[in-house]
């Protein structure tokens, strides 16, 4: 399954932008993390045009994966009369997302905390426990579709599931994200030893970085910049 990416920079590379996604299907968006940026492009590319429906998940509560959820929910309550969904990644998850957003005066009524059912796409999403950093409760995204299956990593250092899943031929599509600098994020060096073909990466954190992984020949995605 194909993402269509909003930004693909790690937190202290804004040149790249948030890194976060979207699927569009008939009249409905699903936004994957939605950073300090990912408002800003929402409006000028339009994303909003002929949805009714909005869904969002959240990796993890980093400013550059939820940054920008707190005025993007006020807007589509106030400006276009929807209630966005929020996948329910657990009832500890849910807690903090909703101080947050109360912290940042969202009215309770302008969302909802939903389970993964109420997911109304064509293809089924499923949550994975990742690590990341040790405070913080973060996930993985699996997508499925007619059994074939997508792995948005998130923010993860967890390579060795990372080399299970590029090893395993039900998934199509695998975006992992990419880190050299500090151990929270995927090992860049463990990455350049994978089948470049079957990987896309995400959450570039320097020009440096995004410079190498480009002359090895990986796939990094298009985004809106
Ligand atoms: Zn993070």
């Amino acid at each position: 399954m194909k993402l269509n990416f909003i930004g693909i920079g790690g937190a202290f590379y804004t040149e790249l932008g948030c890194n976060a996604a979207y699927i569009k299907e008939e009249d409905k968006i699903l936004f994957i993390d939605y950073g300090l940026d990912t408002f800003d492009k929402t409006i000028r590319y339009n994303l909003l045009n002929n949805i009714n429906k909005i869904y969002v998940i959240i990796t993890h509560m980093h400013g550059d994966h939820v940054g920008g959820l707190a005025t993007f929910i006020q807007y589509a309550a106030i400006a276009l009369n929807i209630k966005v969904k929020i996948l329910d990644n657990s009832d500890t998850f849910s807690e903090k997302l909703i101080a947050l957003l109360d912290i940042m005066a969202v009215d309770k009524s302008f969302y909802e905390i939903v389970k993964k059912e109420e997911f109304d796409f064509s293809f089924d999403v499923n949550l994975r426990k990742t690590k990341h950093t040790p405070m913080l409760e973060c996930y993985s995204i699996i997508f499925s579709k007619n059994n074939v299956k997508t792995l948005y990593t998130g923010d993860s250092n967890e390579i060795d599931y990372l080399k299970l899943v590029v090893n395993d031929p039900k998934y199509e599509d695998i975006y992992t994200e990419i880190g050299e600098a500090i151990s929270v994020h995927m090992d860049y060096k463990e990455i350049m030893k994978m089948d470049k073909t079957k990987i896309t990466l995400m959450h570039i954190e320097s020009e440096e970085l995004y410079n190498k992984i480009k002359d090895k020949g990986f796939n990094i995605p298009e985004y809106l910049k």
